[in-house]
């Protein structure tokens, strides 16, 4: 089968096509024709070397992604052969013809969502659910600032606020990207390269300011955060790429709470439970899976570059 291989850890020139022996699925495990694959800022990291947990080279990237069952492990009676699925988290890199995850990590696609919305869904609406509901505890009636709203889980996060009953507070730093997250049903849509989006905040809410915050680069905006939660209020970390200077007394005078997040702390119970949401969204059209960019497997390196540059439109997928 094509796939993408990665010998040594580096720039995007370490990012090849090649011919290899497909994955077999284990005991548990799937085989996944792969119609669409994910590509997410995990993904760089992963290919430069600088991540926590390193895969054994070489290796083929990609994590989440959507196609059809090809094959089932043992011990596999939720899936069938020919069943449209996405994939959470896979095995195997999902950047390829075929792929391999454990079945707790792949669920049914419904008829009304594309492959390439499918391969939108694993990381983003996993992350943003974790986020939102699993960690911050956000309630239907409070207000949320998705604060990077244009990207893969901020657009994950305004519809999974939007479908619970909260009003959002969002930030885009793109007049485009601004435009598709008012689409989504944002009450307010903020530059986030503005000097100061907190007067425009606190006006919004009254003075209160807001119940949660999903922050997607804490390394910028943790300290100007904290002044805009409401008293109680809630920060849930998911994305920084850096270091960050807060004042606790902005913690202290709300009794408000730092949450971070991390996809992979979630135990198979949890992945089920925020897939159940998921699903019911999915198949009721109020998550509606925004795919920024698809870009065929030879064109990987552009979309790894694409990933981490400003301007988001959604989620980038390769088509396989
Ligand atoms: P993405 O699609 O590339 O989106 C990146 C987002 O960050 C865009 O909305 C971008 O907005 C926004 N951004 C840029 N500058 C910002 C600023 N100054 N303030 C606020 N937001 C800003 O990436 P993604 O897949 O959504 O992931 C976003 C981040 O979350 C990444 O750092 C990723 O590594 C992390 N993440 C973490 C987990 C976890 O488990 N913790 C899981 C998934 C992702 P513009 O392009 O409009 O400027």
């Amino acid at each position: 089968m094509r796939a993408i291989r990665v010998e040594r850890f580096g720039g995007t020139d370490v990012l090849q096509v090649a011919d290899i022996a497909p994955p077999v699925p284990a005991r548990g495990q799937v085989l996944v024709r792969m119609h669409a694959a994910g590509v997410n800022p995990v993904d760089t990291y992963i290919r430069a070397g600088q991540y926590a947990k390193l895969p054994a080279l070489p290796y083929t990237p990609g994590v989440d992604g959507a196609g059809l069952v090809e094959a089932v492990g043992a011990d596999v009676a939720d899936l069938r052969v020919g069943e449209r699925v996405y994939i959470i988290s896979s095995a195997s890199g999902t950047s390829a013809e075929l792929a391999v995850a454990d079945a707790v990590q792949v669920y049914p696609l419904p008829d009304n969502v594309t492959f390439a919305q499918g391969a939108a869904v694993g990381i983003p609406y996993t992350t943003a659910y974790r986020a939102m509901f699993l960690r911050a505890q956000a309630q239907p009636g409070e207000t949320v600032l998705v604060h990077g709203a244009t990207g893969a889980v901020g657009l994950a996060a305004v519809q999974l606020a939007r479908a619970a009953g909260l009003r959002v507070i969002a930030t885009g730093g793109s007049a485009a990207g601004r435009a598709r997250v008012v689409a989504q049903g944002a009450a307010l849509v903020l530059d986030h390269h503005a000097e100061d989006i907190g007067p425009a905040v606190l006006l919004a809410t009254g003075g209160r300011g807001v119940d949660v915050i999903v922050e997607l680069l804490a390394n910028v905006n943790l300290g100007r955060d904290l002044p805009l939660l409401a008293a109680g209020g809630r920060i849930a970390v998911v994305g920084s790429r850096g270091t960050v200077e807060i004042n606790p007394r902005d913690l202290m005078a709300r009794e408000a709470a730092v949450f971070g997040v991390m996809l992979w702390q979630a135990t198979a119970a949890e992945i089920a439970r925020s897939q159940a949401a998921i699903h019911a969204g999915l198949v009721a059209g109020t998550l509606q899976p925004v795919v920024g960019g698809e870009f065929p497997l030879e064109q990987v390196a552009q979309a790894h570059e694409r990933v981490l540059q400003p301007g988001a439109l959604g989620k980038l997928v390769l088509i396989p």
